[in-house]
């Protein structure tokens, strides 16, 4: 049965990205469990699968999320994608790439913004919102010294009802737009993305996460408010006022007992 959305189109996609990021290779599947997984059993079957390999899947449907969470997506309606990326510079070197997730929300937020799309704030340590509710989901999972598999989920123009299957407010793209001008389509969109994520990984290689430090705080979603960090058991590991975030991502908080560095991994923001 032909799909009832206009499917990405991986000639123009590679095409497009000839140009603009030479180093990514992109497959485009129709039906996966998850993107991610998928690259990462590509690892390990063949350990030379290059850097920039990337594959996006039309219907991904078992997305992962952080902490054995689940991603939710709709066939058309979204971009789930994952890159793989081997780091060979300084970010191999650096301690287990710490801020490589804040980096990738960085590259996400700047690549769509030069698509028209503004006003995308950031939940540490690596959420994309819009508006306080939940346009996209990153994933950074590191398969072996220096090689990080990202894998990204974006809500591009989600059907009606939707947003009820989660436990958390969600927007899309289309959002984003008010109205006042037409989105991109799904192939533009990604191409985008792929190449500021590319350019980003390349920076990131070279000087780590020091280059993103300012990008990722000025779309702090929580900056100077007092927030909670709860454990998957929802006690409460810290709270106190976010201060931003330190030059290997962790986050700032000011606290009763003084400044403390929280590191992402075991705890999520409320
Ligand atoms: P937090 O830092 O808030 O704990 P997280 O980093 O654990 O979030 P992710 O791993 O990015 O979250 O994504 C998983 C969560 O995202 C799910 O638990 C669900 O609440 C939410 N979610 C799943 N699919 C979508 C979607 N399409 N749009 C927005 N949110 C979603």
């Amino acid at each position: 049965m032909p799909p009832t959305y206009t499917p990405l189109d991986s000639v123009a996609l590679q095409r497009d990205l000839a140009a603009r990021a030479p180093a990514l290779t992109v497959k485009v599947i129709e039906e996966c469990g998850s993107t991610s997984t998928l690259l990462a059993e590509r690892v390990a079957a063949d350990p030379a699968t290059p850097g920039g390999s990337v594959i996006a899947c039309e219907r991904q449907v078992a997305g992962r999320g952080r902490r054995g969470r689940v991603w939710m997506s709709e066939a058309g309606a979204s971009l789930t994608f994952s890159l793989l990326w081997r780091f060979g510079g300084a970010a191999r070197r650096g301690p287990a790439l710490s801020g490589l997730s804040l980096a990738v929300a960085v590259a996400v937020a700047q690549s769509l913004e030069q698509m028209g799309l503004i006003g995308i704030a950031l939940k540490w340590p690596n959420d994309l919102l819009y508006e306080g509710a939940k346009l996209g989901g990153i994933l950074v999972e590191v398969s072996g010294p220096g090689i990080a598999i990202i894998g990204i989920g974006l809500n591009v123009q989600l059907p009606p009802g939707f947003a009820a299957t989660l436990d958390r407010a969600v927007t899309d793209l289309a959002a984003m737009t008010g109205g006042r001008f037409v989105l991109p389509d799904r192939t533009t969109l990604l191409a985008g993305v792929l190449a500021g994520l590319a350019a980003a990984m390349e920076r990131y290689d070279r000087e780590g996460f020091a280059p993103f430090r300012a990008g990722w705080q000025v779309r702090h979603a929580h900056q100077g408010l007092h927030v909670s960090l709860l454990r998957d058991d929802q006690s409460v590991a810290a709270e106190g006022i976010a201060t931003g975030v330190a030059e290997d991502g962790a986050l700032l908080l000011r606290t009763a007992a003084g400044l403390q560095r929280i590191h992402s991994g075991e705890v999520s923001l409320r």
